[in-house]
């Protein structure tokens, strides 16, 4: 016990919630699949950042998260493993209905850069990703979800035109994540959100990513997530 707390002293991250699971400060202890490893180590990477030693454990344990760190400090891969590792525990589910890891970002850019990332370490898996933002072409997009995929890559509003036109459904959505949750907040996306969540199965694994930790966001981590471990990188401002 004294060792996590210094531990997580070390790594500058508070983490509450009941029983959260011991920080990781290695890949190869993470208990990732040899192919995810593989991928990790070409990326070059030589060891977690904090937020991911703290968010992978916790995440892989199935439990929901919130994770507050600011930018640059490694969110994306602290979802995008557990995700992809989520996936293989489900062999039997292939593409060819809707996704399985829904992933909501507040702008195009961040969307493919998201996507991007779920590309390089999904490749040795052969996952099928699928990224769709306001101002891309609805035609390609839904032609592109028609194919069937594991994972969605979206911006709010254009996630909710490409279930209306019957392009993709997410009955079969259990892993969910919402990144810059306050940034969507601040683009006038929390209504959005809020559908998308209602209409996603209650007992999946959500994951929330934000930068700061206002009242609104709190108000939707209660509505939207269960018996979550919260982790704070640096300060709350
Ligand atoms: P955030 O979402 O917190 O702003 P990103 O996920 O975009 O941060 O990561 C920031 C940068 O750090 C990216 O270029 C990413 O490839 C890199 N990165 C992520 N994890 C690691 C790691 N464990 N070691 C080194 N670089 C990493
Ligand atoms: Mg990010």
């Amino acid at each position: 016990e004294e060792q996590v707390r210094e531990l997580r002293h070390t790594l500058g991250v508070k983490v509450s919630g009941a029983q959260p699971p011991k920080p990781v400060t290695s890949f190869a202890h993470f208990g990732f699949d040899e192919q995810l490893l593989k991928a990790v180590r070409k990326a070059e990477y030589t060891q977690p950042t904090p937020i991911q030693a703290q968010a992978v454990p916790a995440a892989l344990s199935g439990r929901d998260i919130i994770g507050i760190a600011k930018t640059g400090s490694g969110k994306t891969a602290a979802f995008i493993w557990p995700l992809l590792t989520h996936l293989m525990d489900q062999r039997e589910l292939r593409a060819g209905d809707g996704p399985i890891g829904l992933i909501l970002a507040p702008t195009r850019e961040l969307s493919l850069q998201i996507y991007n990332e779920a590309k390089k370490f999904g490749k040795v898996y052969n996952i099928n990703v699928v990224c769709c933002y306001g101002g891309g072409s609805k035609w390609e997009q839904s032609k592109a979800l028609e194919q069937g995929c594991e994972i969605v890559v979206a911006t709010p509003g254009r996630m909710i035109d490409m279930v209306k036109m019957k392009a993709t459904n997410l009955r079969r959505v259990t892993f969910l994540v919402l990144d810059e949750a306050d940034r969507m907040f601040h683009m006038g996306f929390e209504p959005q959100v809020r559908s998308i969540c209602n209409h996603v199965r209650p007992d999946r694994q959500t994951l929330l990513f934000s930068a700061t930790f206002k009242k609104r966001i709190e108000r939707l981590a209660r509505d939207i997530l269960t018996d979550p471990v919260r982790i704070v990188q640096g300060d709350l401002n």
